[in-house]
């Protein structure tokens, strides 16, 4: 049992099996935006509820702040339990909620999952990730990843009143928003060689990430692709509208609502 108990070193489980997954990432979900939480819950009652696992792989909610944070997040939290009832949830932490821990998981009945994470799906194995461990081209983000996923960090962090974390968040996202605008396009995408030896290491037949937000089916080698998951977004105001990742038999197939 470490000292401290924080997001970083909270319990995950890095390998699972999966026997009808359906896989989301980069909801990007605001609880005070009531249309977006909607769309959630639509997403669970149609589509998700005819597999039995959903599986986030990161950047589920814009931002959290931590898990004293919970009580904000109601309108999210429920579908999620009620969910949670007769599927299995599982969570990989995203660069917007990585301060997700414990506390989420025993509320919603989520399995918090490592990044990566093995899953075995019939005789396949997928490695999961939510993808910007993999954009190491990015030097800078990579330090920055660094150490907010450090105890010493997190232990910081979660010192401060809730209502001046949640300030902290704004203005981060602000920030990010306006630096993400000059970085290249190539240095915000995974890095191909380290896709590879990833899934080399774990002998993976495909790789599942999110975060780029460039969804589709990407080679890596002559056997090898990783298919990228789509993020959810406002075609207009009271539009908020995603894609999932499932399978048809043994083929991934991208569902857009
Ligand atoms: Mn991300």
């Amino acid at each position: 049992m470490p000292l401290f108990s924080c997001p970083t070193n909270s319990p995950k489980v890095n390998e699972i099996t999966l026997t009808d997954p359906c896989f989301i990432s980069d909801l990007h979900l605001n609880s005070e935006d009531a249309g977006e939480v909607a769309a959630f819950e639509n997403f669970l009652c149609t589509f998700a509820k005819k597999r039995k696992e959903l599986v986030i792989l990161g950047d589920f909610f814009d931002y959290w702040v931590g898990d004293d944070a919970l009580f904000t997040a109601q309108s999210i939290l429920s579908p999620l339990v009620k969910f949670s009832q007769t599927h299995s949830i599982y969570f990989m932490h995203g660069n917007r909620d990585f301060m997700v821990s414990s506390d989420f998981a025993h509320a919603t009945g989520a399995t918090l999952l490592a990044d990566p994470t093995v899953a075995h799906y019939q005789d396949l194995t997928l490695l999961l990730s939510h993808g910007d461990l993999w954009c190491t081209k990015d030097v800078e983000y990579q330090k920055l990843r660094r150490k907010v996923r450090s105890v010493w960090w997190q232990w910081l962090m979660l010192r401060f009143p809730l209502k001046k974390r949640l300030n902290i968040a704004h203005n981060a996202r602000m920030k990010s928003k306006t630096k993400k605008n000059r970085k290249k396009a190539e240095e915000m995408d995974v890095d191909a060689q380290t896709v590879i030896e990833a899934a080399q290491n774990v002998s993976a037949d495909m790789v599942i990430h999110g975060h780029t937000h460039r969804p589709g089916q990407v080679p890596l080698t002559a056997s090898l692709s990783r298919y990228v998951l789509g993020d959810w977004r406002h075609e207009a105001p009271d539009h908020f509208c995603g894609s999932c990742l499932v399978f048809e038999q043994k083929t991934p197939v991208y569902l857009h609502f």
